[in-house]
């Protein structure tokens, strides 16, 4: 059986309500590195102060200690991965997310499915793993192959990337690479739009399926209006502004591969057509060249400008102003879409530095949307720090 951890007296009530999450702080004694008892990315047996069994998950070293898998004092098996991934697939089907016009979806979304520390992103026949615990990169290759054991998901290829993901103090050897075949293709379809995927070299596992729902959203706004896709990545935003009939669209990333996967993904769907042009530079100094009215329709999504918590105030600070460049520059009636992916940042301060910046600007704003993350990236009720992206369509006259 597993090794224990106890917790202090009181510290279970978390885990009562399902929270996945046991801190450091409140363990009995927490093991140390180096310590031959119990090493990072263990399953542990979790135990409340009166030895009542609380369940079982993944040990790692820092503030959070334990992520857990269950609920319940069970065995982790093969199998027990292979029923959450299958439940996991249940529910992407009902979402309708897997057809022959959109391959692309999230799998697995951490505690959001019940599995922490884990993600899988599916584009057409692959599968991309990225581990952010140690006990997921150890559970990888069981992973990968109960992947492929999913009837109707028809997986051939697994690739793991979690070079960037996993706590570097671990010291884990986990270069990026597949764990089972080789995709020949990598172009995968969202909504009827094609994507080249670089899962080796792009970020996160190469592209954001999180954006979906809200780049069809901007779609049905981009008819006949000028675009300017600020932070574009791989271009997804321009893509279907294209698509929904904008007049030109404008594409802005600091950096050229990113330029260069945008101005791709473009001829891939619309080859030759003049409207678009990518221009790798600075968000902050392109909004500061562009005179106001020269777009209608401007797309801000930053990478995340808080990753801690003591970085928040600066983000804050980041996002006000950022919004207010995008805001002071828009046409007269023109739609900004803006968006922070940072965690630590709540909705209530994402939407209180938009009110700062609109305020800033002295234009008069209102919100038509406010806009979340996709159903295949869904919020553990019991664990609401899941929800992190949020965005807001303002309109401004
Ligand atoms: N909107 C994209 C995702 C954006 S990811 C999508 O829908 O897929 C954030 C992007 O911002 C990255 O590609 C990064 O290169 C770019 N970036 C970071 N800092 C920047 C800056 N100061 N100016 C312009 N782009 C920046």
């Amino acid at each position: 059986m597993y090794k224990t951890l106890t917790l202090k007296r009181g510290k279970e009530e978390s885990l009562l309500r399902f929270h996945p999450w046991v801190f450091s702080g409140a363990l009995v004694s927490m093991p140390q590195p180096g310590d031959d008892s119990i090493e990072e990315g263990d399953i542990v047996r979790v135990v409340a102060s009166d030895g009542r069994p609380m369940g079982v998950g993944h040990f790692q070293i820092g503030s959070i200690a334990v992520r857990m898998l269950a609920f319940d004092d069970i065995e982790i098996t093969p199998e027990f991965y292979g029923d959450a991934l299958r439940r996991a697939w249940q529910m992407r089907k009902a979402l309708g997310l897997h057809r022959p016009d959109n391959t692309a979806f999230r799998l697995v979304h951490g505690e959001g499915d019940f599995l922490p520390g884990l993600v899988v992103d599916i584009y057409g026949d692959t599968a991309v793993i990225q581990a952010h615990s140690p006990g997921m990169h150890f559970a990888r290759e069981i992973i990968a192959m109960q992947l492929t054991q999913i009837d109707g998901l028809d997986i051939r290829s697994v690739y793991y990337k979690s070079e960037t993901t996993l706590p570097y103090k671990a010291h884990l050897d986990a270069p990026n690479g597949y764990l089972i075949g080789h995709a020949d293709s990598s172009v995968a379809i969202e909504n009827g739009l094609k994507f080249n995927i670089d899962w080796l070299r792009g970020q996160k596992t190469g592209f954001f399926v999180d954006q979906r729902d809200n780049r069809s959203l901007l779609e049905h706004y981009s008819a006949g209006r000028r675009v300017l896709n600020m932070f574009c990545y791989t271009g997804g935003f321009s893509v279907y502004a294209m698509r929904g009939g904008a007049a030109k669209v404008h594409s802005v990333d600091s950096s050229s591969k990113a330029v260069a996967l945008t101005d791709a993904n473009i001829a891939l769907n619309f080859p030759g057509d003049t409207r678009h042009e990518a221009f790798a530079e600075d968000a902050f100094k392109f909004l500061d060249n562009t005179a106001t009215g020269d777009y209608d329709l401007i797309i801000l999504d930053p990478p995340a400008f808080a990753k801690h918590r003591s970085a928040l105030r600066n983000a804050l600070r980041g996002y006000q102003k950022l919004n207010a460049a995008g805001i002071a520059k828009v046409a007269p009636g023109g739609i900004v879409f803006t968006f922070s992916c940072s965690q630590a940042v709540s909705r209530e301060q994402f939407r209180l530095a938009v009110f700062s910046a609109a305020a800033q600007t002295g234009r008069r704003v209102r919100i038509l949307h406010q806009l979340t993350q996709p159903a295949d990236h869904p919020v553990n009720i019991y664990h609401p720090e899941g929800e992190y992206l949020k965005g807001l369509v303002l309109y401004v006259e």
